[in-house]
């Protein structure tokens, strides 16, 4: 399943290439994603506007086009949003296509049908369902410590728990979350009502370091952007405790431990996270 990470590579590469071109053509071929395609509203919306923008908010890709409307893309757990020419044969389960100027194609192929596209007035999207419950994003602007302490206020949850409720805070994955408790000394059962102002900063600090480090990865890793984002699954970062039970801590050398919180793995060094 894509995570912020990867939606970031993909924004940023698809930018420059499709800001300034005009959507000539909306094509759906299916009924529904995760939600029901509306073709009228997608074409009446987006066909002959050419893109002025491109935004990410959480895991959604927002294509803003002139006229004051906006795209709106989830990749769900298995779409992949690609530019090619338009000679380009269909793809399977490529299920909405933009047809662009310049004679290329915007294609969305989605397998497993859990994605989501639907075309909105750009002015008050915050407002849609699917916005309306996010909490604040983790990098525009960097999130700090004062920030992450004050969502917290009032709340007992396990600090992990926290870290991945997108009501809260939106973004952050099981394997972020949990590489950014060690790099911050944090254990990722601590309740966030005893977290000290210290080290709600080295967590803050630590999330916004692995996602832009994730970021970087994935930009490296597509070095042919041509194609949208072919990457599957997490861009690579630095895993020091992840997926590690057993093993040496990096640090201090204790094994790492394993813990199942809400059905989730986390893992932590019994020593170095308190
Ligand atoms: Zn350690």
């Amino acid at each position: 399943m894509p995570e912020l990470p990867e939606i970031e590579v993909l924004r940023r590469s698809l930018a420059p290439r499709l800001t300034g071109r005009r959507i000539e053509r909306v094509e759906v071929f299916a009924p529904a994603l995760r939600e029901p395609l509306d073709r009228r509203a997608l074409s009446r919306r987006l066909a002959g506007r050419a893109v002025t923008a491109l935004r990410r908010r959480s895991k959604y890709l927002l294509i803003d086009v002139e006229g004051g409307s906006t795209l709106v893309v989830h990749l769900g757990m298995s779409g992949r949003l690609t530019l090619v020419p338009a000679a380009t044969p269909r793809e399977p389960h490529e299920h909405l296509a933009f047809q662009l100027d310049r004679g290329e194609r915007l294609r969305l192929r989605d397998p497993r049908r859990f994605g989501v596209a639907f075309a909105a007035a750009t002015a008050g999207l915050e407002t849609d369902p699917h916005f309306a419950h996010l909490g604040p994003e983790p990098l525009d602007p960097p999130l700090d410590g004062a920030a992450l302490a004050a969502i917290a206020t009032g709340l007992s949850a396990p600090v992990k728990a926290f870290l991945m409720d997108a009501s809260r805070l939106v973004g952050v994955g099981n394997i972020y979350a949990t590489e950014a408790l060690f790099r911050a000394g944090i254990h990722p059962a601590r309740s966030v009502a005893r977290i000290s102002s210290g080290r709600w900063a080295r967590l803050a600090a630590a999330v916004v370091e692995v996602l832009e480090q994730a970021i970087r990865a994935g930009g490296t890793t597509l070095n042919d952007f041509t194609d949208g984002a072919g990457n599957e699954g997490y861009f690579q970062v630095d895993l020091a405790v992840y997926g590690r039970a057993g093993e040496p801590c990096p640090r201090c050398a204790a094994p790492v431990r394993r813990l199942v919180q809400s059905n989730r793995s986390s893992f932590y060094c019994p020593r170095c996270q308190r």
